[in-house]
């Protein structure tokens, strides 16, 4: 049985988080009297998490001359840009202007509306669209630069409709590495007052639900109130936890890849202030990759190479029920991956017969034959069976209607018709015993869910009404800019490029 229990953190469910957000609530209306907390002067704009989005809202207010308060919860700023790809994905880049590609914000939001189905907010994808082009212009200027081969249409998932996906040499830390210095200098010239080692606890909200300040707690547990005119929320996400992880998505955190301080603290603050979150149902797994174990998070074990533009696909893909469910080479990979996130458990195999072992190109590039071989003798993502019945049973899939299934695959494959399905690459039938199958499971790097806020990126309550003062953006925000799919850039450019937007713009300083 998967274990989704987590040792390391609490166990949330749904109900307890949300509980807990209102007892968070509580705490922070005390009157002052009783709080042994010191309070400093307000500053102008206090930014919970020295991370991508924090980082650079923090920038753009101290260029404006105020006085801004960063709380970093870890030793050092960066966030997850010390780990992420850091691809991004703008319209109206110095880098596309310099190979005269012709781009436009509407362009880069039709594009993401198409790759999406429709599933991002409109308003954050919009403004995602709009303002991600002077953020990298801007990430130019101070030195950030892309390898001669872009700005590309895109990688793994669904392209964009023209050339504007760019990531530097380094990848996150190419933008680190231009944001940091900027950071610090603002940091030297006292604009910046950055707190490590110093997790934002709870808001101070006064009688009308304006927020006024964050608690913080350092290292030794010490809680003090940062008091300030504005607070920006932006702590990253939840997928450095899985028990908050699963019971906001309603899916388990099967590998877990983000960094341990994404735990979801944003998420609690958010909702203990009165907003709520929103597009849980736009996560959208990542395939093809086989887990070690059952074990919940797990690490991988390896890579099937899914991806049918770069490896025509050969093997059938089923569920537990036995049954082919997507059309294994489907021009959208975003439509394929909402597809195969609707199946049991998330998770499907790869099914093939010795012929296919034999004669398709590698199922698993980075591995030699010997240990793809090896792997069905021992590991459990991997079966054999010398009957399709057989693999059934070994595998945990339906044996009776795997029969069937590839019964029914191999007639129309050796009789000319076409598949039910609409797949058009149908090399071989399935019919050289022994029969073969891998496990793939989905897994994800980030959250989905996310705190609702408006055009303005100021929180709002379910009732639409904006709560005073606080403003959220970064993976807080969920996949509101880019939806149910993989859509190129969809976290590390909103994170900057809101950043940007509230630290320049929005808020009055
Ligand atoms: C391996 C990997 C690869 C990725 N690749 C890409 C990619 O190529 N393109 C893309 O678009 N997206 C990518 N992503 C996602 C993207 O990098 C993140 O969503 C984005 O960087 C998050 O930015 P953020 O500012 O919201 O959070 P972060 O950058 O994580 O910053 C949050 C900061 O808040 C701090 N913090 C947390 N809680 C508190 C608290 N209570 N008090 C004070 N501070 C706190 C954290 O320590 C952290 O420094 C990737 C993610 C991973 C993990």
């Amino acid at each position: 049985m998967p274990n989704h229990a987590d040792h390391d953190h609490p166990t949330f469910t749904r109900r307890s988080l949300l509980k807990g957000a209102a007892a968070v609530t509580a705490l922070s209306s005390l009157p002052w009297s009783v709080r042994k907390a010191f309070a400093q002067n307000a500053s102008p704009l206090v930014i919970i998490g020295g991370g991508t989005a924090g980082m650079v809202a923090a920038i753009f207010a101290a260029k404006r001359g105020a006085r801004v308060v960063v709380i970093e919860k870890t030793q050092n700023v960066g966030g997850t840009l010390v780990i992420s790809g850091g691809m991004m994905g703008a319209a109206g880049t110095v880098f596309q202007k310099r190979k005269g590609i012709q781009d436009s914000p509407q362009q880069h939001y039709e594009d993401i509306m198409r790759i999406s189905a429709g599933t991002a907010v409109p308003e954050m994808a919009r403004l995602w669209a709009e303002h991600a082009g002077s953020m990298v212009n801007w990430l130019a200027e101070l030195g950030f630069t892309i390898p001669d081969d872009q700005p590309s249409v895109g990688t793994l998932y669904d392209y964009y409709s023209v050339p504007r996906y760019i990531w530097g040499a380094q990848q996150g830390r190419s933008i680190l590495a231009v944001l940091k210095p900027e950071f610090d200098k603002y940091v030297q010239s006292g604009h910046i007052t950055l707190m490590t080692d110093a997790s934002a606890v709870d808001l101070i909200k006064d009688a009308k639900g304006a927020i006024n300040g964050v608690v913080v707690e350092d290292s030794k547990g010490k809680r003090s109130d940062v008091l300030g005119r504005n607070t920006i929320i932006a702590t990253g996400g939840c997928a450095g936890n899985p028990s908050m992880f699963e019971a906001l998505h309603g899916v388990p955190l099967y590998r877990r890849v983000a960094l341990p301080s994404s735990q979801g603290a944003g998420f609690m603050l958010g909702l203990a202030a009165g907003g709520y979150l929103r597009c849980a149902e736009n996560y959208c797994g990542y395939y093809g990759s086989v887990a070690q174990s059952d074990q919940w998070p797990s690490p991988p074990a390896t890579n099937m190479m899914i991806d049918h533009r770069v490896r025509p696909v050969w093997e059938i893909f089923v569920n537990v029920r036995g049954e082919r469910f997507v059309r294994e080479d489907h021009p959208s990979m975003s439509e394929r991956d909402r597809t195969m996130d609707k199946q049991p458990g998330y998770r499907f195999w790869a099914v093939f017969d010795q012929r296919i072992l034999d004669e398709a190109p590698p199922l698993i590039p980075s591995w030699t034959r010997e240990q793809l071989l090896d792997s069905f003798n021992k590991h459990p993502m991997f079966h054999r069976g010398a009957t399709w019945t057989e693999l059934g049973v070994r595998a945990g899939i339906d044996p009776a209607a795997l029969q069937k299934t590839v019964a029914a695959y191999n007639e129309a494959v050796q009789k000319g018709k076409s598949d039910p399905l609409g797949r058009e690459h149908r090399p071989v039938p399935l019919l050289r015993p022994p029969f073969y199958a891998i496990r793939s499971q989905t897994w994800t790097l980030k959250s989905y869910v996310g705190l609702a806020v408006n055009e303005n990126l100021q929180l709002i309550r379910e009732d639409g009404q904006v709560i005073p003062n606080l403003y959220a953006a970064g993976e807080v925000l969920g996949a509101a800019p880019g939806g149910r799919a993989h859509t190129n850039g969809a976290s590390v450019t909103p994170a900057l490029a809101f950043g940007k937007l509230l630290g320049e713009k929005i808020i009055k300083l």
